[in-house]
């Protein structure tokens, strides 16, 4: 498939600064002769992102998974151990709660931000403190940019002395009262894969903001490269990991990051563009932009619509016309406590009766499950030209008019 065929448009891809940033880092690294294992730009990079979200503590890694992994592991996270972890969400967020061997209890989200419920987080503690099983960490996701309730999520987790764990994979420069995501809780993520809103081609960043952070970044870099003991020789006391991101990469990354903003500025400018043009038809809401109130803001990473059950259009049509447009849509992220492999698990909802109400979909009624069944995510890609969103438009709305004239 060429990136370079006009005619397909893409749900969201790699998007390097015109100046040539990454480029230029990139080849000062190999006239260094720093390709790996470390180099310049891997502390740079990391100082960068301190500098330009406000964390403590940076560690650039090979993936988000693996800045969740660690992340779990610099929280005490082990064998036997609860998570409470949003059940709307990737399924990288919650693989290394078990690659811990720890059980993950999911939650369900609530409509406002479609994040992690406060009430039904509340709900679990009080449910597994009576059991003696109170969680090690609770893993809250900002999904497609939007910020979640962190206040109350946070107050609640200090209240049972709780460590908070952000995967801000998909929110990197959102904000919350003028903060930005990934550094509200006492660890944060962030990803730098393929279609997220700034990519290196791949990687990720642990982001520490305890009041030990720098012992923390510490032992995340120490395990992170094979837990490698200070000693002449090879010596392990620990099990490590191989997580470390390689200084071409971070090359890619440094570049990037000098574009954020300007790809920010355009994703919302995106998400403005669709509710312009599709507001009115019948049954389409716009997924929340950001809680109201001074200094909060979504990165709008993607542009997610709700197609209603009073729509005359199902979600699946859309997704099927835009394809026939040879435009790329994508559904709703599965909650995790409707997929087979995490079923076994517990899962906490505001609701009182969850059934299961699509039976192809494996949906349920809980908040999570209809917006799953409900969402379809728009192309996003910052590579689009006004044409394109146009043209997207108007599959739409010939698709909604043919629906109204049958009905
Ligand atoms: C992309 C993503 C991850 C994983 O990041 P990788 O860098 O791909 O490992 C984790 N959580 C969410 C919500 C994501 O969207």
């Amino acid at each position: 498939m060429s990136r370079n065929n006009k005619n397909h448009i893409f749900l969201a891809s790699p998007h390097m600064s015109k100046e040539g940033y990454e480029q230029s880092y990139i080849k000062e690294a190999f006239e260094s002769n720093w390709i790996a294992p470390l180099g310049k730009n891997v502390t740079a990079f990391e100082k960068e992102m301190e500098e330009k979200i406000g964390a403590k503590k940076a560690v650039a890694l090979s993936s988000g998974t693996a800045a969740l992994h660690m992340a779990l592991k610099a929280a005490g996270v082990s064998n036997g151990d609860t998570v409470f972890c949003q059940s709307l969400t990737f399924a990288a967020t919650v693989n290394p709660v078990i690659y811990e061997g720890a059980e993950p209890v999911f939650i369900d989200s609530e409509k406002e931000t479609w994040n992690m419920s406060p009430a039904a987080l509340e709900k679990a503690f009080q449910k597994y403190e009576k059991t003696g099983r109170l969680p090690k960490a609770v893993i809250v996701v900002h999904l497609y940019g939007i910020c979640a309730k962190i206040e109350e999520i946070s107050s609640i987790c200090k209240k049972y002395g709780t460590i908070l764990i952000e995967d801000a994979a998909e929110s990197l420069g959102s904000t919350y009262k003028g903060k930005y995501t990934g550094t509200l809780g006492d660890y944060g993520i962030i990803s730098f894969n393929g279609n997220k809103i700034i990519t290196s081609s791949g990687g990720g960043m642990l982001l520490a903001n305890t009041k030990n952070a720098e012992e923390k970044a510490k032992k995340v870099l120490f395990w992170a490269t094979q837990a490698r003991e200070q000693a002449l020789w090879y010596q392990h006391e620990e099990i490590g990991y191989n997580y470390r991101m390689s200084n071409v990469v971070a090359g890619i990354g440094r570049g990037q990051l000098r574009v954020l903003d300007e790809r920010i500025k355009r994703k919302r400018e995106i998400y403005s563009y669709y509710k312009t043009k599709m507001r009115s038809l019948q049954g389409i809401s716009f997924m929340p932009m950001e809680l109201q109130g001074e200094g909060n803001k979504n990165n709008c990473w993607l542009t997610v619509i709700q197609v209603a059950k009073n729509s005359p259009v199902l979600p699946d049509e859309v997704m099927e016309a835009l394809k026939e447009d040879d435009i790329e849509s994508r559904p709703v992220w599965k909650p995790m406590h409707l997929q087979p492999i995490f079923r076994k698990y517990d899962f906490i909802s505001d609701k009182e009766e969850i059934l299961i109400v699509n039976e192809a979909m494996g949906a349920d009624n809980s908040i999570s499950g209809e917006l799953f069944e409900y969402g379809v995510c728009l192309p996003s890609d910052t590579k689009m030209a006004e044409n394109d969103m146009e043209r997207i438009c108007n599959v739409l709305i010939t698709l909604w008019k043919g629906k109204e004239g049958n009905a």
